[in-house]
């Protein structure tokens, strides 16, 4: 198979040529920023850098953590209205005192590029990353068993209906889930998005031909970033792993692109 890394390079020159095309420069990825969060920082960053990578625009609004709600609706609805606005995100997290609901339902559909929205016209970038990367590959979904474990708005439940779509036969597992190796252990593809550290760590559970992918970002002790199955131990006993980082997390952020582009796979 091909890796996450190399299909996600191809796949950006592709978008790159379909850009100046298209004469879409003009096309804009707006980010509001409320507050001054870390590890929003650094997303917003690896946002804009791939933005930039592409030819597109990118306007990064960051607003004051004590920002009212109105006022915040006021800045989406202006760019709501925006016609070189493709993409907006609010990202997360946001202070308690604005309401996550109402705050996303203000996002105008079409613009809901991260797919955050029951309405979205856009698919959750790690689920339609996912499923993307498995097309290239000419991996047939059809009939195969697909164990998902967490199912989390944005990701497991969005993926589970994807899969569901291309007529795999899908386990959706969670904290309740009795027996979770019995779930692994029958599977053509494992997913894990749990985020716990190197949580799935049995290479005995697996075998040749399964393909696992892991969703899961976490730190070690080293502060590096690791996924939920631990790697290292379980990468000689399966077809393919995707690795964290340089797997899943590129994914996603191509996968916004072509939100934003509104590029399918067609
Ligand atoms: P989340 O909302 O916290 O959901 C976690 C899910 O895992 C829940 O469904 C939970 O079950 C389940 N779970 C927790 N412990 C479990 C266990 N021991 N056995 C089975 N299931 C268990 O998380 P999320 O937002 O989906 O994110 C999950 C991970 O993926 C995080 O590490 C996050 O950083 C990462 N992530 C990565 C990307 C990427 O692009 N690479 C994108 C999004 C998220 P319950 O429902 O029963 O609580």
């Amino acid at each position: 198979m091909i890796s996450c890394k190399e299909y996600v390079e191809i796949e950006k020159q592709e978008l790159q040529k379909y850009v100046s095309t298209n004469k879409l420069e003009n096309c804009t990825l707006a980010v509001i920023q409320i507050g001054n969060n870390q590890a929003s920082n650094s997303y917003i960053k690896g946002k804009k850098k791939d933005c930039e990578e592409i030819g597109i625009k990118f306007e990064h609004i960051k607003l004051e953590e004590t920002i009212d709600e109105i006022a915040l609706l006021v800045e989406i609805s202006q760019l709501n209205t925006n016609d070189n606005v493709f993409g907006i995100i609010v990202q997360l997290p946001i202070p308690e005192h604005l309401d996550k609901d109402i705050i996303f339902n203000s996002i105008a559909t079409y613009k809901d590029v991260d797919g955050f929205k029951k309405d979205s016209r856009h698919t959750s970038c790690t689920a339609r990353g996912i499923i993307d990367w498995l097309d290239y590959n000419k991996v047939d979904l059809d009939g195969k068993n697909v164990t998902i474990i967490g199912r989390s708005n944005i990701v497991g439940k969005p993926l589970a209906k994807l899969f569901l779509g291309r007529n795999s036969t899908v386990t959706l597992c969670h904290s309740h889930t009795k027996n979770l190796h019995n779930h692994i252990i029958n599977a053509d593809i494992v997913i894990s998005a749990i985020g716990k550290l190197k949580y799935i760590s049995n290479n005995e559970l697996f075998n040749k031909k399964q393909i696992l992918i892991d969703v899961g970002i976490n730190r070690d002790i080293n502060n590096r970033l690791c996924g939920d199955f631990d790697y290292e131990r379980i990468k000689n006993s399966v077809e393919h792993i995707t690795p964290v980082p340089n797997g899943v997390g590129l994914l996603t952020r191509l996968a916004l692109i072509k939100n934003i582009l509104g590029v399918s796979n067609e």
